[in-house]
């Protein structure tokens, strides 16, 4: 068997690993990059760009079919799936081969194959060519996470998707029921509304997008309403059976029978890590109960040699946190004094309207010990939101009563996950509300709703009333 030697070797070739493997090689590690699919993995492939690909689409749909409000005249668009598919897969393919061009350029051996460790120093990679030893100092494992399958909804990739085939596109289905009001089932299941399918989400819990500040996600169900989509929650999924030309979905929703009959089924109930197969727990590394690696602030695993990154490495399973992740790691390895150390994570949804968040809620605040300050700012009032034809949503703060530190910001509105980027500086920063406030925005611009939010939680907004703030119920009591 060939053998070769580096100074690290990173498995997957994900947001996480891939970025790992450049730092290792610009910190001048001889680096190699091992991965059994494509370059960018679930993110560029079939994950947030081709989904993203999609959305805009979907938007550019809305925005044509809403064009004669605006004075702008256009025939009722129709869908060319296969066009939109292709126009999908340049998207990812430009970046797929993005991809290859920074580890070339920066030096890292890309190895086709699928890892296994043969012990604490040792992989080996089968490939088309057979199998070869691969020796290093240090690993970084970022193999990722797959979509949970759930009993009675085996994917079979044509009647039942995951979000894989989702993305795909194979068809635009007449209706559509998708098993989890999560992240993936409402960013795809929007797509779907949009493109003309009549879209039944099923969510098992008591509220859609679990963890998500309540007044948004009432907001994406307005916009579901809207799209003549239905939402189902307390809503458990049982089982589905074919029934002439149709699919009818068995659940159980607030414990009394509900069938369901569609065209297609998507089913997102959430990843699981890929940690089985690749060797980890026969070389002494400890995996937890729900299958994540165990790592510490350098994403060093019980075995000294060995980091998880990334989905593997647990929640909250974000392209950006496995980034992150990769970076820390690989700086570990070339020796420097790094831990994971940040501030603030924004977390982006796709819906319509987006919801962005970062730092803590109003919740989280108190739990943490903090009396609360919020500010609130609507896009209802903002003349950008007005001139763009989406003014619904807003941007809400959450700031130390006493510092007025500020503490955390969710933005449900138009281009909410790009508005989150500047309230992520401001907590990594450690600014305040008024630090936010007296900021110059240029006007007429969206990121105008965090400045007037900002000014609001002081008391001081100029383009919304400044009413007194009323005593939380809960104080009251
Ligand atoms: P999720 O955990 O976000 O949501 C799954 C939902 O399915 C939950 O609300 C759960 O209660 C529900 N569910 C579980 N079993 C069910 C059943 N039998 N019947 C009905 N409902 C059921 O998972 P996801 O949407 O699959 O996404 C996977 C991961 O990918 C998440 O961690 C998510 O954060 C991440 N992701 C993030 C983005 C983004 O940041 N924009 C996009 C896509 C995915």
């Amino acid at each position: 068997m060939v053998t070769s030697t580096f100074d690290a070797v990173v498995i997957g070739a994900g947001p996480g690993g891939y970025v790992a493997a450049i730092r290792l090689a610009q910190l001048g590690k001889r680096t190699a990059l091992v991965e059994k699919e494509s370059l960018g993995g679930v993110c560029l492939n079939w994950g947030c760009i081709p989904s993203k690909a999609l959305i805009a689409a979907a938007n550019l749909v809305e925005d044509v079919r809403g064009a004669a409000g605006r004075g702008v005249l256009v025939e009722a668009p129709r869908i060319d799936v296969d066009k939109l598919r292709a126009y999908k897969d340049s998207v990812v393919k430009k970046l797929v081969g993005g991809v290859g061009q920074l580890e070339k350029g920066n030096g890292v051996e890309v190895l086709k194959g699928t890892a296994r460790f043969v012990g604490p120093g040792a992989i080996e990679v089968t490939g088309s060519a057979g199998t070869a030893r691969v020796e290093a100092g240090a690993f970084v494992v970022a193999t990722g996470a797959r979509p949970i399958e759930i009993p009675g909804f085996a994917f079979d990739g044509k009647d039942v998707w995951s979000a894989r085939e989702a993305v795909d596109l194979p068809e635009v289905p007449k209706r559509l029921v998708v098993v989890g009001g999560g992240v993936i089932g409402l960013e795809l299941g929007t797509v779907y509304a949009k493109l003309g399918a009549r879209v039944t989400f099923l969510e098992a819990l008591p509220q859609i997008l679990g963890g998500v500040e309540p007044e948004a996600v009432r907001l994406v169900q307005k916009g579901l309403r809207q799209r003549e989509a239905t939402v189902h929650v307390g809503a458990k999924a049982r089982g589905w059976e074919r029934r002439g030309a149709a699919l009818v979905v068995r659940a159980e929703v607030d414990g009394k029978p509900l069938e369901l009959e569609c065209d297609r089924i998507l089913v997102a109930v959430g990843m699981r890590p890929n940690s089985e197969g690749l060797g980890l727990a026969e070389v002494g590394v400890k995996i937890g109960s729900k299958g994540f690696v165990e790592v510490d602030g350098q994403y060093r695993t019980s075995v000294p040699s060995i980091f998880a990154i990334g989905d593997l490495a647990g929640p909250p399973l974000l392209a950006h946190k496995a980034s992150r992740e990769g970076e820390i790691a690989a700086e570990a390895i070339a020796g420097r004094k790094v831990a994971r150390d940040w501030v603030a994570m924004p977390a982006a949804i796709f819906t319509d309207p987006e919801v962005a968040a970062v730092g803590l809620s109003e919740e989280q605040a108190r739990a943490a010990g903090h009396e609360t300050i919020t500010g609130k700012f609507a896009f209802a009032a903002l003349g950008r939101a007005i001139a763009i034809d989406h003014a619904e949503g807003f941007v809400k703060v959450v700031g130390d009563k006493a510092t007025k530190l500020l503490l955390g910001v969710t933005i449900c509105g138009p281009e909410a996950s790009d508005l989150i980027a500047e309230a992520a500086l401001a907590l990594e920063m450690g600014a305040y509300l008024e630090d936010v406030a007296l900021t110059v925005h240029a006007h007429p611009t969206l990121p105008e709703a965090f400045m007037e939010a900002c000014k609001a939680a002081l008391g001081e907004a100029i383009h919304a009333l400044n009413r007194p703030e009323r005593p939380r119920r809960d104080a009251q009591a």
